[in-house]
């Protein structure tokens, strides 16, 4: 499947990824760390300079009110996530308390990435397996860049906008394409690049899986092409069309988006936030869908069986 000489809706295609680091250092950057009102904090992170042959990362997630600990642990040895979202503020606490909407403590997350020790020889089967290695550590502060009463206003906003999107939207499924992990054995050849578009186990992407699991929430999408685009040969391409979805979890070109009524897949062109007030309140995708009978199909989503996430008000 070739992809179509699109022009881009605004100058700003996806959302720009920093520069490739000259240093061959893992990093563990992080993008977003927002307050979900009224009690949950979603952090989302990004591994940057993951080295060839590099195995899955395990993730570690802790949470202190000074930068310096004592830290809390949230939750280790995540596998094959990109987010964490904290709800340890706790169902009990009353809403008109807002712990987290006039909270008047600093908030920091600290997320290890890891990866297994290799395994003890088979010839001592009795030794414990050593504990991962940690490979890389970053510390985030929640909204740093704002005051107390900016930081009010800021949820509100991004609360006010969830709530319009439970309201106009319908169920999607969201997908964030894999930038780490094992590389693909069926289909990877020696430069790097997909043989197979229809590979099964990687859907493309040559990272085993090809996608991290899906977190779900509500979009709107809109019902014509937004972003018609004429080819040099005069053909018009009519698949572009417009999702706005949650400010979370931040979207790069090629995720995917999956409206669950209607059973319908979109990959992201381009994504451009909304920003109110300096708040980043939902993101606009550039999406264009795919065809049916794609491998992208086969990806399984099931947000009725399996325990999941719903980025909800
Ligand atoms: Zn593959």
């Amino acid at each position: 499947m070739t992809s179509p000489n699109v022009v881009p809706l605004s100058e700003r295609q996806g959302v720009q990824r920093p520069p490739t680091r000259t240093s061959n250092t893992l990093v563990i950057e992080v993008p977003r760390v927002y307050p979900i009102w009224p009690r949950r904090v979603f952090v989302q992170w990004i591994l940057r300079n993951v080295p060839q042959g590099a195995p899955d990362y395990l993730f570690n997630i802790y949470k202190s009110e000074s930068p310096s600990g004592p830290w809390t642990t949230l939750a280790t040895g995540l596998d094959n996530v990109y987010h964490y979202v904290d709800e340890s503020w706790g169902a009990t606490v009353d809403n008109t308390q807002g712990t987290l909407f006039n909270m008047h403590v600093s908030l920091n997350y600290k997320i290890e990435a890891l990866v297994p020790a290799p395994l003890p020889p088979v010839t001592n089967p009795i030794t414990p397996p050593d504990p991962p290695i940690l490979m890389a550590t970053a510390i985030e502060h929640l909204d740093p860049w704002l005051d107390h009463r900016r930081a009010g206003i800021s949820r509100k906003l991004i609360r006010d906008s969830l709530i319009a999107l439970k309201r106009i939207g319908t169920e999607t499924a969201i997908l964030k394409k894999k930038t780490w992990g094992v590389r693909c054995p069926l289909c990877v050849s020696t430069s790097n690049k997909s043989t197979r578009t229809t590979c099964p186990t990687c859907f493309g992407t040559t990272i085993t899986g090809g996608y991290m699991n899906p977190v779900y929430g509500y979009a709107t999408l809109s019902s014509n092409a937004t972003n018609v685009s004429t080819r040099l040969e005069g053909q018009v391409d009519v698949r572009q069309r417009q999702v706005i979805m949650a400010n979370v979890p931040h979207m790069d070109v090629d995720d995917i988006v999956i409206f669950l009524r209607s059973g319908k897949r979109f990959i992201v062109k381009s994504v451009l936030p909304t920003t109110i007030q300096d708040t980043d309140v939902h993101q606009e995708l550039v999406v264009s869908e795919l065809t049916p009978g794609s491998i992208e199909y086969e990806i399984n989503v099931d947000p009725w069986r399996e325990p999941c996430w719903w980025i909800t008000p």
